[in-house]
């Protein structure tokens, strides 16, 4: 028997005309790319919105046409994030920290008809214009005509001016309802092995996670809040807060490309912003300017840290300086991307604060919906008891069943899970702490030893700025943990005072045999640090040097 209640599709679209109708003075700040602070509240940009789709229509797209967004976080990409999938078209955001030849990969693999780009982008487009001719017939500047960059595109490629197509549209268009596990959105990985992968979020998916991001043990938005996605709409959504604001008719405070420390300053004291999201290396910029400028940001009391682990000095420092808790969450492209949070249970009222600290540290708990497990190398489930690590599988209605036009026999276990490629341990009250990443695990005679734990202590010593331990070769242990670290500026550090430093703070076999120092160290596009540079430099570093 079924059940007798209304069978309405979870449609992106109901978000935002939510929005427009019980948050009529909600309202989305931008800071624009062509300098100004723009703000208008949900009813105009519903109706913007709109206009959009007459303007994808008159462009030629259809449903499940990809569009391609190149675009910082600003009130004409959220137009564009409801207008694309609203209209049953998917909206492909791109990631422009990625190589030119990763974003003609992903340009062409995705099948993009047309690409909305920010002006900051036109040279960069421009220069890719030749390589993604197959699908592109359009790029779209997200400007106004007094604006327009000039801009040289290969024959067939037209190029126009936003707002000059949006005044020639009309608002006359209705949202339509359709199969609510239809395509919605497009976001690749950022690869740091082999080419990116995408991930087609379905308006249902996007949907189910913009409640879970609400939920109060989760970022727990609502109509009090003004919130600043720092992280970019390009990486995984902004993690959802574009859908999950309008749902709840929080205010938007959106950064366009002024990233940082100085500018998000001004914006979180100029707007009143309650809440904002970023990873580490944003908070590190905000926390170097805050102390050098005596500024202050008191509006401001949680931020949320993801993308990499948070360091437990920039919590002591938000909390103690600048009275704004940090919230540790992890996630990942794969899973829309909040897969957990960390907040405590009421046994954790009484903890003393270093206990509290420790506990605020590790990567949180599940949220509802997902669901996660740790096994060893043959797939074996491990105990939830703090100690065991393993391979950290998922799954739930917002993790990807398979990657877009591709399949991969390794991305999910028989019974569905998928491997997140994180290794991680659970406590038994399901405390989540990522030890590492499979490919990143050092394996020391048989045993693994994490490289983000030797991280995170390197990174505690003064001098160290930035730390990354890679597996090197060792021709007896067949690999040891190889410790590479970027100093402060001005200071000076000796391999032995370094080394010194993990005593007594992990196994003596775990100390890594050798220290690097380097002046730089390489990133991905999304800001993690890229230890397949770092392995091919210095995998041989033992067998070089002979252990
Ligand atoms: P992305 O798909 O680019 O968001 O990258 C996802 C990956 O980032 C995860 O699989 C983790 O390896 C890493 N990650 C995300 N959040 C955290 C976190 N809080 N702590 C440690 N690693 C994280």
């Amino acid at each position: 028997m079924l059940g007798l209640m209304q069978d309405r599709p979870l449609m992106i679209s109901s978000l935002l005309t939510h929005a427009a109708k019980h948050h009529r003075d909600g309202e989305i700040v931008t800071r624009t790319t062509e300098g100004p602070i723009h703000r208008y509240c949900y009813p105009e940009a519903e109706k913007r919105a709109r206009r959009l789709v007459r303007v994808l229509q008159k462009l030629g797209i259809k449903d499940s046409d990809r569009v391609g967004t190149l675009a910082w976080n600003t009130y004409r990409h959220f137009e564009l994030y409801y207008a694309i999938s609203g209209m049953g078209a998917v909206v492909h955001t791109i990631n422009p920290r990625l190589f030119p030849e990763q974003l003609s990969y992903i340009i062409n693999h995705a099948e993009d008809q047309v690409v909305f780009v920010d002006n900051t982008f036109a040279p960069l487009i421009a220069a890719l214009a030749p390589s993604i001719t197959g699908s592109v017939k359009a790029i779209v500047m997200m400007t106004d005509a007094a604006n327009m960059p000039s801009l040289t595109l290969p024959e067939g490629m037209e190029l126009y001016c936003y707002e000059t197509l949006m005044a020639a549209a009309d608002e006359t268009y209705v949202w339509p309802e359709f199969d609510e596990n239809r395509a919605a959105g497009l976001c690749y990985t950022s690869g740091t092995t082999g080419n990116p992968k995408g991930v087609l979020f379905s308006h249902r998916s996007t949907v189910l996670h913009a409640y879970a991001v609400n939920l109060r043990d989760a970022m727990g938005l609502n109509a009090r809040e003004r919130v600043l996605p720092v992280v970019p709409m390009f990486h995984v959504n902004a993690w959802g807060i574009p859908y999950a604001a309008p749902m709840v008719g929080a205010d938007l405070v959106m950064p366009g490309p002024g990233l940082g420390g100085a500018e998000l300053q001004e914006l979180m004291e100029g707007e009143k912003v309650t809440f904002a999201a970023g990873v580490p290396t944003i908070w590190f910029g905000l926390l170097q300017h805050l102390r050098a400028s005596g500024t202050r940001i008191d509006s401001v009391k949680s931020l949320v840290v993801g993308g990499s682990a948070c360091p437990e000095m920039l919590m002591d420092a938000f909390e103690s300086e600048y009275g704004a808790h940090i919230y540790h969450a992890w996630g990942m492209t794969e899973i829309s991307p909040i897969g957990t949070y960390n907040t405590p249970k009421a046994k954790h009222q009484h903890l003393s604060p270093a206990e509290r600290r420790k506990l605020d540290l590790n990567q949180g708990r599940i949220v509802y919906g997902i669901d996660m497990k740790i096994v060893d190398a043959e797939g074996r489930e491990l105990p939830w008891d703090g100690e065991a690590f393993g391979d950290l599988l998922v799954k739930g209605p917002w993790a990807c069943r398979r990657y877009f036009k591709l399949d991969d026999p390794n991305s999910h276990d028989p019974d569905g899970w998928f491997y997140t490629g994180d290794v991680a341990k659970i406590t038994p009250d399901g405390y989540m702490e990522i030890t590492d990443r499979t490919k990143d695990v050092i394996k020391s005679g048989g045993e693994w030893i994490s490289s983000i734990e030797l991280e995170n202590i390197a990174v505690s010593h003064p001098k160290v700025a930035e730390a990354a331990v890679i597996a090197a070769q060792h021709p007896k242990w067949d690999e040891r943990p190889l410790l590479i670290v970027r100093l402060a500026a001005g200071e000076n550090l000796e391999e032995a005072e370094m080394l010194s430093f993990f005593d007594g703070k992990v196994a003596k076999w775990w100390i890594p045999n050798g220290v690097v120092i380097t002046t730089e160290l390489p990133h991905t596009a999304t800001g993690k640090l890229l230890k397949t540079s770092l392995r091919d430099s210095y995998g041989g570093y033992y067998l070089d040097s002979a252990g």
